[in-house]
């Protein structure tokens, strides 16, 4: 029978499609004692042999998908698989303790990991993982389960998760994958906003998806209205086939306005730029029409790998979007880890609140190296293109001249040793924190522009975890106090002569699009996706009725009067 669940839509358009189940298997086992020992040493090194033949397939499709430096990974895996000084234990103690495979290879392995995690040494703290990860493996094949990789998939799928992690996400082939949906999650979850410029219908934060979910059901994930329907009639398939194709007939309309400006009805150009995650992305860029690109979040650069990218790497990765653009602008945020996005390889301390924690700029100031490198390698590129370089989570005046400082320290280093470098790169900061968007008056002195990041500014105004799906009707972009704030932040810009942006998701949000148009918004920064439905919806509307309609707006006590009075502008 058909099973229906509501989540949040999190990524436009339908899938229809087998379920992959991303889920962590069950590894749980019983402490038993063997009789047959010599079966049981060769039950381990079955589970041996069969955990070498599949790294040796992922190495060699991670090497062919991935490139080569992401593939040596496995390399390390498969040292640890064949090292005697690891097996050679476990058998001992399977006929020794005449224990089975399992509870041998889990007590003889903690032993080596508790022996290599209390080392000074990183490159032993790294064994350690890599121990980890191929008992999980061995473990696997003991029990007759199997470990889902993401990175494997090569047939039409649904993937279903409890959650993605960004890295998980970056690893969707969507050649294959053709939708996600999953238990946790909100609309502006980093899973989310890559799904959107993977192109590729999400829903999110369903609740209970992997509980009701089994692997190759049937699913359908409608990414436009946030319903999920497992093992679909006949009908329901008939009906959302026909809302897809109804939707690729609306995106071929939209597809016309490719080469245009963003013109309202009255005739007031504004500015629709995307927000991109790697130089890869430029061509969903392109594709939509993107007048520039509003925000590069660089962090992405730095994830699904196992050291920091050097600063060629990383002049080489800016350079490319830069020039990719060809003279159009490029906003380049400085990295942004912490919170939902980790590293690997970089070591953060256990915080109550991520979110409140140390993260971004914060991060940044603490491992200067780290901050200087990616800042050489942006001025270095400044010469291909059009960049301007915002900071992330500014929160205090002093803080963004702490940044610029360091900045110009580097332009000024750069020049010496005769690399050149441009002198007119725009220097702007994120409002994304509530008392940087009410001291914008005094910013706007320093900076030469703003880019508001409401998916922040909203959960710290709001003080509603955008993650959290049981505080999300907390999680108002139209709330008249939101807006009040970026009004204080476009006006703020505008008396200075300087402009305002805004990356958050709410650019892109055909409900808030008349309401930022009407506040004076110079420059709408969204997942390209978005872009031409935006530029459609702007080209229908007239600016100053627009005006009227956000002053209204400013003075309404809750979001949904908000919502009420936009209505009428954004019907089709
Ligand atoms: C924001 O906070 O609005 C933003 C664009 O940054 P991120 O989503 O990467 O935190
Ligand atoms: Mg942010």
């Amino acid at each position: 029978m058909a099973k229906e669940l509501k989540g949040i839509a999190a990524s436009d358009g339908i899938a229809i499609a087998k379920a992959y189940l991303l889920v962590e298997p069950d590894l749980s086992y019983e402490k038993t004692e063997v009789t047959d020992v010599e079966s049981e040493v060769k039950r381990f090194e079955s589970a041996l042999e069969v955990s070498r033949k599949e790294l040796s397939m992922i190495r060699e499709k991670a090497a062919k998908d991935l490139g080569e430096d992401k593939a040596q990974i496995f390399d390390a895996h498969l040292l640890v698989l064949n090292d005697p000084e690891l097996t050679g234990p476990i058998e001992e103690s399977i006929k020794n303790a005449k224990t089975n495979a399992e509870t041998a290879l889990q007590e003889t392995t903690d032993m080596f990991i508790g022996m290599f995690e209390s080392m000074d040494n990183e490159y032993m703290r790294e064994r350690a993982a890599d121990i980890k990860d191929v008992r999980k493996r061995v473990l696997s094949h003991l029990l007759g389960v199997t470990i889902p990789n993401p990175a494997l998939i090569d047939e039409e799928v649904v993937v279903v998760a409890a959650d993605l992690t960004p890295s998980d996400t970056a690893q969707l082939n969507r050649n294959f994958v053709k939708g996600f949906v999953t238990d946790i999650g909100g609309r502006t979850s980093h899973s989310a906003i890559m799904a959107r410029s993977l192109e590729i219908p999400a829903v999110v934060g369903t609740k209970e998806v992997t509980a009701s979910v089994a692997k190759n059901d049937i699913v359908i994930i409608d990414g436009l209205e946030g319903n999920v329907i497992i093992h679909p009639t006949e009908e329901q398939i008939a009906h959302y086939e026909k809302i897809k194709s109804d939707f690729a007939l609306q995106q071929a309309e939209w597809d016309k306005l490719k080469n245009e400006k963003t013109v309202s009805k009255d005739g007031v150009h504004v500015e629709l730029a995307a927000n991109i995650g790697t130089p890869n992305d430029l061509e969903g860029v392109i594709s939509n029409g993107g007048e520039a690109v509003g925000l590069y979040r660089t962090e992405f650069l730095y994830m699904g790998r196992d050291n920091f990218p050097t600063e060629e790497e990383q002049f080489e990765a800016y350079k490319a979007v830069v020039s990719g653009m060809d003279g159009k602008s490029v906003v380049v945020r400085t990295l942004d880890i912490g919170g939902d996005k980790t590293l690997p390889y970089l070591e953060l301390p256990e915080e109550m609140n991520p979110f409140l924690g140390f993260r971004a700029i914060r991060l940044c100031f603490a491992n200067e190296e780290l901050f200087r490198t990616q800042l050489r390698a942006l001025l270095r590129a400044s010469v291909y293109g059009n960049l301007k370089i915002m900071f992330p989570m500014i929160a205090t005046v002093n803080e963004f001249r702490q940044a610029r400082d360091i900045l110009l320290d580097e332009k000024a280093k750069l020049k010496a040793a005769g690399t050149e470098v441009s002198d007119s790169i725009e220097l702007g900061i994120m409002i994304e924190i509530p008392a940087a968007a009410v001291l914008a008056d005094q910013f706007a002195k320093e900076v030469d522009f703003f880019s508001i990041g409401t998916n922040d500014l909203i959960q710290y105004t709001m003080a509603a975890d955008r993650m959290n799906e049981r505080v999300s009707y907390l999680y108002q972009p139209y709330n008249p106090s939101i807006l009040r704030l970026v009004k204080m932040v476009i006006d703020a810009s505008h008396k200075e002569g300087k402009w305002t942006g805004m990356c958050g998701e709410m650019a892109g949000d055909q409900t808030a699009v008349p309401l930022l148009l009407g506040l004076g918004l110079d420059e709408f920064s969204m997942s390209a996706s978005s872009i031409l439905k935006s530029r459609s919806l702007i080209k229908r509307l007239d600016q100053s009725e627009m005006v009227k309609l956000a002053e209204e707006a400013l003075n309404k006590s809750t979001a949904e009067e908000v919502v009420e009075l936009v209505e009428k502008y954004t019907a089709e």
